[in-house]
């Protein structure tokens, strides 16, 4: 029997798993998908919110500004890419300078540092492309830019190291209350059993609650889609640049990438289908158009890829559910994650031994828990690390993604990591191939029998990204 299993390896699953595996529990991670980070965690602004505009005293507001606070820490251990830019939150007409107020005294009351009203001349010396119609902004200095993706991976990779079990593939479809354990049903047959469950499932948040609480829960998807431009528009902008934000969310920002890109977006339309992640013209229009207000020479010929993700709004609740079910001891949500959830898993997955605690669980703290985790990103090297590193690896002087500059070294250490690569996608998540300007037109081939030579098995075997989506047939 398991102690803790937690449904979902996004990236609140997977911020969870990594802090519960500082103590002497049985963890198992349930994951439907092929691949951890196959949700709304590698879809999204990858924005380290600075916390003033949740409404003071709501969940959203206390997770987004202690998570923002550990962000540089922990991206540091785990070597994933963070970078601490800033914002400016643009006013273009009187009324929207009145936001800039509230949002000033919101953020002050929720606990952000630095922040401060900034005029025209202030802005236009610190982001020269900003339009010339724009009279304030909201300067705060503590927002950064993350890449969503690998920290997820990280987590959970760390997680695993340090004993959790991953099991991917595996969809919870049914949900047994007993006295004081779960029967967990996972593809309609095998069962396994845990003491509490951790409810991280995202936009199926509901369906996991309402398979053993009678408060129902029900979410809304509501879709945002995206350009990302090619590194020559990296530079245009160095903050993250915000507009003001409406009752749909945060507005179409324009924000340089941590790995170099730009990325333009998201607008906000509500679906009815969870897993409906295209992109449309129209979408694309709109998102354009809005962006030009902010930043008047963007190239959309640079664009390289669109892409989309989803949000999970509860029903008749703006704040985040996280917590214990009143009716259901032992059973822990964390849903109704939408924006700022990524900024938030490190502060909820922090609180998370303390609410584990009450439901009963005892928790004691390993003595050998491994926090770090190393990665070669063999383009940030010096020349004489790189001769080093082919000197006793030779994979390392063999560049496979020309555009990204991703040797096969790497890619060979995406496969064989814990919870490594098996997937085309999944070594573009891990190590950034396929991710330039080619977007994989040049590699995709070579990554695929990198994969079958590893993986030892057929290339027919091997898929883009879910399930069933073979590439040689
Ligand atoms: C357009 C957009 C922009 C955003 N921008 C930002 C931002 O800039 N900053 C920020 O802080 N936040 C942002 N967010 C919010 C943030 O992305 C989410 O809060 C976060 O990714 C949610 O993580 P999650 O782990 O809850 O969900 P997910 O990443 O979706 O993970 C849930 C996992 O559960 C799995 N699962 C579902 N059902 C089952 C089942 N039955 N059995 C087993 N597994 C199951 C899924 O396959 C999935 O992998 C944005 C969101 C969107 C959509």
């Amino acid at each position: 029997m398991y102690d803790v299993a937690i449904i979902g390896a996004g990236i609140i699953g997977a911020a969870i798993a990594r802090e519960l595996s500082k103590y002497n529990i049985n963890i198992v991670i349930l994951e439907k998908e092929n691949d951890v980070s196959n949700g709304t965690s590698k879809a999204n602004s990858a924005i380290v919110h600075g916390g003033y505009d949740p409404k003071c005293e709501t969940l959203m507001a206390k997770y987004n500004v202690r998570g923002n606070e550990m962000f540089e820490e922990i991206c540091k251990e785990l070597s994933v890419p963070y970078k601490n830019n800033g914002a400016l939150v643009l006013a273009f007409e009187d009324e929207e300078v009145k936001i800039l107020n509230s949002l000033l005294e919101n953020g002050k009351r929720n606990g952000v540092k630095g922040l401060k009203i900034i005029d025209k001349a202030e802005i236009l010396k610190i982001e020269k492309d900003i339009n010339n119609d724009v009279k304030a902004a909201l300067y705060s200095p503590t927002v950064g830019i993350v890449d969503p993706i690998e920290l997820t991976i990280a987590l959970v990779e760390n997680a695993v190291q340090n004993g959790a079990k991953l099991k991917l593939n595996s969809k919870v479809t049914a949900l047994k209350k007993y006295e004081d354990y779960f029967d967990i049903e996972i593809n309609e047959s095998k069962k396994i059993l845990a003491k509490t469950i951790i409810n991280a499932a995202g936009v199926y948040g509901d369906y996991i609650n309402n398979m053993v609480s009678n408060n129902r829960k029900d979410i809304i998807p509501v879709k945002g889609q995206y350009f990302l431009m090619d590194k020559s528009e990296g530079l245009r902008v160095s903050h993250v640049i915000f507009q003001c934000p409406t009752k749909k969310g945060k507005g179409i920002l324009v924000s340089p990438t941590v790995h170099g890109n730009l990325i333009v977006g998201p607008n906000a339309e509500n679906s009815n289908d969870r897993e409906d992640v295209n992109t449309t013209l129209e979408a694309m229009h709109f998102i354009r158009s809005k962006a030009n207000k902010s930043v008047k020479t963007l190239d959309f010929s640079k664009n390289i890829r669109n892409f989309a993700g989803i949000r999970s709004y509860l029903v008749d609740q703006e704040d985040f559910e996280i917590g214990e079910a009143k009716d259901v001891k032992g059973f822990i949500n964390c849903i109704g994650m939408k924006s700022p959830g990524l900024t938030s898993s490190l502060a909820i997955a922090e609180d998370m031994p303390d609410i584990l605690k009450k439901t009963g669980l005892k928790l004691t703290k390993k003595i050998d828990f491994k926090g770090e985790r190393k990665k070669i990103n063999f383009m940030s090297l010096s020349i004489e690390q790189k001769n080093e590193l082919i000197k006793n690896n030779a994979r390392y002087g063999r560049i496979i993604c020309r555009c990204e500059g991703i040797t096969e070294g790497e890619i060979v250490d995406s496969i064989n990591r814990p919870a490594g690569a098996t997937t085309i996608d999944g070594v573009k998540k891990r190590c950034r191939t396929g991710m330039g300007r080619c977007q994989g037109g040049f590699c995709t081939i070579k990554i695929h029998e990198i994969l079958a030579r590893e993986l030892h098995t057929n290339m027919e075997d091997i898929v883009m990204d879910k399930l069933g989506s073979n590439i040689i047939v």
